[in-house]
């Protein structure tokens, strides 16, 4: 399949994509890997008359630590992430999820902001970025604006992003040491998007959950946090029937969508053991 025709734009700084966005209009489309945009404008779901390509803006790539945070460009690749010693130190969550996007030649093109930005409840850091409690920095005409992560994703492949901006940063808060953590994703081959997944991110003192922050993959239009499944896990030991509830809190929020990975029921079925397996491995890791 062969895409529409369009132009091509390759700005060198954050300022000119921003002012290119703004001169274009509606029918640009930012490119950043072109994992999931190129495959809808081959299918022509997306016709953009202009392509505003990311790629050679070097400000919008690389991991840093900036006080009790990580600041990462949005332009910084998924094998970028993954090879990243500061993030497998202070954010080992992002780097365990990371593994599981695709494969090799997916997470060498596909980017952190593209994943993101494209707003699909499939993909793997929307619910990373929920239960890490992600910030991303909007930079459009007016400037920068933060929108943290659970006030982000509006719906299916809908987010805060306004046409005329870029989400040129993602800022995580560098969890506690000790905090356990474990993203559990079931997807029926390599490659393939997740069935369902679960996020988790484990506080423990005494035996008792001291804090959760779960969020899931594929259970609904967009990334979902479980809070009431992290509320009832509070104060309590992590035995069966905590689990159990929480699981059963988390399948009660699961709206998804019937495709060739399961029906509504077994998807729901299967982020409720996706959750109760991520919070099993993410107390073993509780220190
Ligand atoms: C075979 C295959 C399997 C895959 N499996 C998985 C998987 O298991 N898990 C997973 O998470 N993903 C998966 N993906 C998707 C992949 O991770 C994509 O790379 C990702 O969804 C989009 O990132 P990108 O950099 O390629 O963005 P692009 O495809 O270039 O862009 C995607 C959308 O986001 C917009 N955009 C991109 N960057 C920005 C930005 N900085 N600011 C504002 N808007 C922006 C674009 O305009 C476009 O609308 C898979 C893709 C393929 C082809």
């Amino acid at each position: 399949m062969i895409p529409a025709g369009f132009e091509y734009h390759a700005p060198r700084s954050v300022a000119d994509a921003v002012k290119l966005l703004g001169s274009l209009g509606p029918e640009a489309k930012l490119l950043a890997g072109g994992h999931s945009l190129l495959p809808m404008m081959k299918l022509r779901f997306a016709t953009p008359a202009h392509l505003v390509d990311l790629g050679r803006i070097a400000a919008l790539k690389g991991i840093a630590q900036v006080g009790d945070e990580v600041h990462i460009g949005a332009m910084t690749t998924e094998q970028d992430l993954l090879r990243s010693p500061l993030l497998a130190q202070k954010v080992p969550l992002l780097t365990e999820g990371v593994g599981w996007i695709s494969d090799p030649q997916v997470r060498a093109r596909g980017t952190l902001g593209g994943d993101i930005a494209h707003g699909d409840p499939g993909n793997d850091h929307p619910a990373l970025m929920l239960a890490l409690g992600a910030s991303f920095v909007l930079t459009g005409p007016k400037g920068e604006r933060i929108v943290k992560a659970d006030a982000f994703f509006k719906g299916l492949y809908d987010t805060a992003l306004a046409a005329d901006e870029i989400l040129t940063q993602v800022r995580i808060p560098i969890p506690a040491a000790g905090t356990g953590y474990s993203y559990q994703k079931l997807k029926r081959k390599t490659g393939d998007f997740a069935t369902a997944a679960t996020a988790v991110l484990l506080r423990m003192s005494g035996g008792k959950v001291t804090q959760a922050s779960i969020a899931l993959t594929n259970a609904a239009p967009t990334a979902l946090k479980a809070t009431a499944a992290e509320a009832a896990l509070a104060g309590k030991a992590l035995d069966e029937a905590a689990l159990k509830e929480a699981a059963r809190l988390a399948m009660s929020l699961c709206q998804p969508m019937e495709d060739q990975r399961g029906d509504a029921a077994y998807k729901t079925a299967m982020c409720g053991e996706m959750t109760r397996r991520a919070l099993q491995a993410a107390a073993a890791r509780c220190r």
